[in-house]
């Protein structure tokens, strides 16, 4: 049955066993606990936003599998339009939601396992991408959010995966089946896992011969036997698990993406799920195009998580009677234009994007890179200016419930009132919400979410080819080329 509406995905998830713990407790009900259920909702508005006509273009595609109206985040890129418009839909779901919407991570991982996987057949013959096909029209047609699950615990990180003296500490196939594989270990981060329908696992770092083991990617039901999650904690979180609605800062959706470890403990896959299986020489490749892809749409929607972050200074600064002040104007400024050089680079690698041997299309890999590297400084620097033009009510502010106190309300909404008709909860609130955007959870998820800052640096110097820039550089001078270096 497909899933149309924010409501049926809702409901979707509450027919799902899912095994979920969170502070030591199992979570009944993903969309009415406290600590889910606003990351329900962010996710929920993927579905929403395609029943609306205004954005019906951005958020919907015709399957190239099928021919059906499918939603954007199950869809295989077969354009440089459909790479550009699935950056508009980030940026208009950031603004939206105010936070990680999360159903990014399972397209991505569908897009870098559909062109991979094209290629690893064509070496060897196999079947790959006709069961991956299969598995995906089930997704495109019932509409299901997928968990992309790469990033594995790694344990001791001077060793490879063959080398652990723990070897869960990657994820690995402990039986081969004549009908299917069985897997064990854990795969960490994963944004949206407790609110996903489907698992998409697939190696996390490039892979050698000993490897075999490792080398695997496939598909599991996030209530199948043997899996386990255990929901992170936040900086916020006690707030928001008592649902304080004023002190939460971003009460409907929640800070970051409500991110899970998920533990499989022999977990049976069956053929029809395998899309590799043992092919170690493509391990590498398919981390490089799952990176890249999900590095070129940190560009935006953490874009419209700055506009609306951007917005709440604004709205701040003329409660506060700062907004005429040259230095507010010039450093709003400064933020904006941090925000648009951003949202340029996700822009510019789709753009640049081209089509792979598989037909699907791919982003620039060096300007993703360079986009995600933008995101772990340009987020900081926006945040620390309005951090800035905020002031330092943020960090003394008393509580929502002493604002709501009898005694104590009107003393809170008399001293941190600013100009006259602006009720003080506004302030406060707004106070709340950039405090929420620009705190711990908020900013360590944009540094090391789609890969560390260095991870992107690695790629940046190896695709960066500084032979040919120094031969430009000789070229400019008339120093004579084909000496021992260029
Ligand atoms: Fe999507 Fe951004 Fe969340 Fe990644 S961080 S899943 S790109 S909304």
């Amino acid at each position: 049955m497909k899933i149309s509406s924010a409501s049926e995905y809702a409901e979707s998830l509450r027919r799902l066993k899912t095994v979920i713990y969170y502070k030591g407790n199992k979570i009944q009900d993903v969309t009415r606990h406290p600590a889910t259920s606003p990351h329900v909702r962010a996710a929920a508005l993927t579905y929403a936003l395609a029943n609306q006509e205004e954005y019906a273009d951005l958020a919907t595609a015709i399957s190239h599998l099928t021919g059906h109206v499918i939603s954007r985040f199950t869809h295989v890129h077969q354009n440089v339009e459909d790479l550009i418009k699935k950056i508009k839909l980030l940026r208009v779901l950031g603004q939206k939601t105010g936070t990680c919407f999360q159903r990014c991570v399972g397209l991505d991982g569908i897009n870098a396992v559909y062109s991979v996987v094209y290629e690893l057949d064509q070496k060897y013959n196999t079947d790959y991408l006709e069961r991956f096909k299969q598995w995906l029209i089930q997704i495109q047609d019932e509409n299901l959010m997928v968990v992309g699950a790469m990033t594995d615990p790694k344990g001791d990180r001077a060793k490879g995966p063959a080398d652990q003296s723990d070897p869960d500490q990657y994820m690995h196939i402990v039986k081969r089946l004549g009908d299917g594989i069985v897997v064990r270990g854990a795969k960490l981060h994963m944004t949206g896992a407790v609110n996903s329908h489907e698992i998409l696992v697939m190696p996390t770092v490039a892979m050698d011969e000993r490897s075999k083991d490792y080398a695997f990617v496939c598909a599991i039901p996030v209530d199948a036997q043997g899996i386990t999650m255990v929901f992170g904690r936040q900086a916020n979180d006690d707030r928001r698990d008592k649902e304080e609605r004023i002190d939460m800062g971003n009460p409907s959706f929640g800070t970051v993406g409500g991110e899970a470890i998920i533990v499989f403990e022999d977990v049976f896959v069956p053929n029809g799920r395998i899309f590799m299986n043992g092919e170690t020489d493509f391990t590498g490749l398919l981390v490089y195009r799952f990176a890249a892809h999900h590095r070129a749409n940190y560009g935006a929607c953490k874009t419209g998580l700055m506009d609306v972050l951007i917005g709440a200074v604004s709205y701040l600064s003329q409660i506060q009677g700062t907004a005429n002040a040259s230095h507010v104007k010039d450093k709003i400024t400064e933020m904006i234009h941090l925000c648009e050089t951003l949202y340029a680079s996700s822009i510019a690698c789709s753009a640049e994007g081209c089509q792979t041997p598989s037909g699907a299309y791919m982003v620039n890999t060096m300007l993703a890179n360079v986009c995600k590297q933008n995101v772990t400084r340009f987020h900081f620097e926006i945040a620390r200016l309005a951090l800035d033009l905020a002031g330092g009510f943020i960090a003394t502010l008393p509580s929502q419930y002493d604002l709501e106190s009898e005694n104590l309300g009107p003393i809170v909404k008399k001293y941190f009132s600013g100009v006259e008709n602006i009720p003080t909860e506004h302030r406060i609130k707004i106070g709340r919400l950039i405090e929420a955007m620009t705190g711990g959870t908020a900013l360590v998820e944009s540094m090391h979410g789609a890969g560390s800052p260095q991870a992107q640096r690695i790629m940046i110097l190896r695709e960066g080819d500084l032979d040919k820039k120094i031969r430009l550089a000789k070229a400019l001078l008339g120093i004579p080329t084909g000496d021992k270096k260029s």
